[in-house]
């Protein structure tokens, strides 16, 4: 018999299913020294509701995504996933503010914060994980500007290592898991290699490099519902996947106290649609403005100096 409930919304199950085959096709298809590690499937739950969330988990689909804080907040306490979705593994993924990083460490079953952009925000989350005396260092993502985008959130490509150096030596209660990019629109739908994903995974190696780790040992979040395929091809080891998953997202109206739809990281897609593009985005990834600053930085990149 089917099941009554499914008949309006979209079929989570099946395009559950599509989205991970897809994954799994696109991980075939990646260069052997990307092969290392399966990629992750964090299923984006913003703004939907619990009934969905429950029937991802009844799925099998452990993590999943959520960009504003209280929204994480509600969810990760409601009783009915507190009971049926015992293993639920939370990722934060919006921008984070030093005043709300209580409440997302504070948040059970909180697996990882994706969107460590500063060192202020890497010294909050480390101090709070800190206090609530919890056995693991808390995993975390550097996020990184990589589209050169002004209305994205992200550390500049240039300052990776510095902050790479900063949540090893600083923070001892945080794990750097690896590194995030959001991207631009334009990047995602151009032909050809990514720029935004080229960017992280040359900031990967500078990290790597930086901290004398092997490469493979750092993570990429990359990849979101309309590129996710070609992310995992790059080496993605994280997608980040609502809409396909959940169908789309009716947004909050617009508030002017700081909330949802107000910071532009909340809402990607919309956010890079609004924005002003021209240029390479690989151009505005290493941020110079001559070709020789552009050539030596890029120099510094491979050399992992
Ligand atoms: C909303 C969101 C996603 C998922 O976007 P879809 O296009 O719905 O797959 C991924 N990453 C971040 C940071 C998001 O805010």
């Amino acid at each position: 018999m089917l099941r009554r409930m499914a008949s309006n919304g979209p079929n989570i199950s099946r395009q559950l299913r599509s989205v991970l085959d897809r994954i799994n096709a696109a991980a075939q298809r990646r260069p052997e020294h990307l092969q290392k590690r399966e990629p992750r499937l964090v299923a984006v739950s913003k703004t939907k509701p619990v009934s969905m969330i429950i029937e991802a988990y009844a799925c099998g689909q452990r993590h999943f995504g959520e960009n504003y804080v209280q929204e994480l907040a509600d969810k990760s306490i409601d009783p009915e996933i507190r009971e049926k979705c015992k293993d639920i593994q939370w990722h934060f993924i919006g921008h984070l503010q030093r005043n709300k990083v209580n409440k997302v460490t504070g948040s059970p079953g909180l697996y990882m914060v994706e969107t460590v952009d500063s060192e202020k925000i890497a010294q909050a989350l480390n101090n709070s994980w800190g206090k609530q005396s919890a056995s693991e260092p808390l995993a975390v993502m550097l996020q990184v500007n990589t589209s050169g985008e002004e209305n994205k959130s992200g550390a500049d490509p240039k300052e990776a290592d510095k902050m790479a150096f900063f949540i090893r030596d600083k923070c001892p209660h945080l794990r750097l898991a690896g590194l995030m990019t959001i991207g631009s629109v334009q990047s995602s739908t151009s032909e050809g290699p990514n720029p935004d994903f080229q960017c992280l995974s040359e900031c990967r190696k500078m990290v790597a490099s930086a901290l004398g780790v092997e490469e493979q040992d750092l993570e990429l979040s990359m990849g979101m519902s309309q590129d996710y395929e070609r992310a995992v091809e790059a080496g993605s080891t994280n997608v980040r996947v609502g809409s396909t998953i959940f169908g789309a997202r009716d947004y909050p109206p617009q508030q002017s106290n700081g909330t949802p739809s107000q910071n532009s990281s909340d809402n990607p897609s919309a956010s890079s649609q609004a924005s002003e593009k021209s240029g390479d985005t690989a151009q505005k990834c290493v941020a110079k403005d001559t070709p020789e600053a552009t050539a030596n930085y890029l120099d510094h990149l491979s050399l992992g100096t």
